[in-house]
């Protein structure tokens, strides 16, 4: 299937192709013509299958075929759960309209707001926003939803999480009813549904990967370890192996800052992004990432969400999700167009349970190791083994052999402080 094969007009094409795609991505061949057919679609896409081409680039093209003239109203709502995912929708919107006489402006909280409203009295075409800045401007009525002819939800699923229904809701009644609905989620959780079946009529229902499946291309690994040793390993596997582009979650605001702090001084470039930030500091913090100035990004969940960064090669979850779902969201900016990435989670004791659960959820395997010099002390593995002398000393040498990512392999090189054979990957579990 070819991009030239969906119905997409030649400046759509030309935009597509100045990207550099040369064929559309699963959910792109299936979503493009249903969108372009007006019919509502329902897809079980995440970040990383090419969805926000796949709803962008028909969209633009359905307000092409009617040119309003006179006054610009906003005709293309989409709404995300995040800011970096409405500021990257939006520059989606730009890259793929670029060939149009479209206008599109972005709303989000934690910023100023008149330059917003500055915008939407200047005219729109099409909206990218998140929900509650959204309604601040409903409310104070400048911003118009009344000629919406086309509303797509991005990430469902997590502005639900967030805890954005009663904004969507509101949103929603200062749309008119007879509109084209598309909604795209990583799960389908029984609200999703729910709320699916209130607002679409007989959608088309896409499905690129399984619900609750990451991307076939990323490959999993746990290393058990003593929580109080995880930043040192951390730092270890970062040198050894020579990661240049790591993206790491913690599960705090606090946790991520003393992270990166941390990481900092054992000399490795590290910067966090959480929701405490100012939006400026998370968009250097993100350029700095994306440029590679900065070799460690240290996220929540949250902020987190939807950051698009090509070619991510390693994820790090320094401590597991509190939600198994959102193992499935954090691995998102890995493994992503094809490409190969590894998901890596530093596992302690007290997180073996939830490590199962996320096994269970996503039903795919993870590779569960101990890394030579990092053996945990307090274990519940099958064969712990214990580090002598109570860690004080430096780690063993030890890489993972990168010819084979689907199976890593932790090896001991020279010598070294344990026990059970050298040269042999020593699984727990
Ligand atoms: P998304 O799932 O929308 O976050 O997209 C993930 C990444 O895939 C983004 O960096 C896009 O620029 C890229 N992408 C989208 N469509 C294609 C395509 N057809 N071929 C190659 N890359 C693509």
């Amino acid at each position: 299937m070819k991009f030239d094969d969906l119905g997409l007009s030649a400046e759509l094409l030309r935009a597509v192709a100045e990207q550099g795609y040369t064929v559309p991505t699963p959910v792109q061949v299936q979503a493009i013509p249903a969108v372009l057919a007006d019919r509502d679609l329902m897809a079980g896409a995440q970040t990383g299958t090419g969805k926000t081409a796949a709803f962008t680039l028909p969209l633009l093209q359905n307000l092409m075929r009617a040119t309003h003239g006179g006054r610009r109203r906003v005709r293309a709502l989409v709404l995300t759960p995040t800011r970096e995912l409405a500021a990257q929708v939006g520059e989606s919107v730009r890259t793929y309209g670029k060939h149009l006489p479209l206008r599109s402006a972005e709303i989000f909280g934690g910023v100023n707001i008149n330059p917003q409203i500055k915008a939407l009295r200047n005219g729109v075409d099409i909206l990218v926003a998140t929900p509650g800045r959204l309604l601040d401007h409903v409310e104070q009525r400048t911003a118009d939803l009344s000629a919406v002819e086309i509303l797509v939800l991005d990430e469902a699923d997590r502005m639900l999480d967030m805890g954005f229904l009663p904004a969507i809701e509101r949103v929603l009644k200062a749309l008119p009813s007879a509109r084209q609905t598309l909604l795209f989620s990583a799960t389908f959780p029984d609200p999703i549904r729910k709320l699916a079946r209130r607002l679409q009529v007989d959608p088309v229902v896409v499905e690129v990967a399984r619900a609750n499946a990451p991307a076939d291309a990323v490959s999993h690994n746990a290393y058990f370890v003593d929580q109080g040793r995880k930043r040192e390993l951390l730092s270890y596997l970062i040198g050894s192996q020579n990661w240049q582009q790591v993206l790491v979650f913690t599960r705090t605001k606090h946790g991520a800052n003393r992270l990166s702090e941390q990481l900092c001084r054992d000399g490795i470039a590290a910067d966090a992004i959480h929701g405490n930030k100012s939006q400026g500091a998370r968009t250097r913090a993100l350029e700095g990432f994306k440029r590679q100035k900065v070799r460690v990004l240290v996220a929540t969940d949250i902020a987190a969400r939807g950051l698009d960064i090509d070619e991510l090669p390693h994820v790090v979850n320094y401590e597991l999700p509190h939600v198994a779902e959102d193992y499935v969201h954090r691995i998102g900016r890995t493994g992503r167009a094809g490409r190969e990435g590894a998901a890596l989670s530093l596992v302690c004791a007290d997180e073996r349970g939830a490590l199962e659960a996320i096994k269970r959820l996503m039903k795919v395997e993870i590779t569960t190791a101990t890394v030579p010099g990092y053996e945990p002390t307090q274990s519940a593995s099958a064969n712990p083994t214990r580090r002598p002398g109570g860690g004080a000393g430096k780690p063993a040498h030890a890489r993972r052999d990168h010819s084979r990512r689907d199976q890593p392999q932790v090896r001991s090189h020279g010598p070294r402080p344990t026990r059970g054979g050298s040269g042999r990957k020593r699984v727990a579990r």
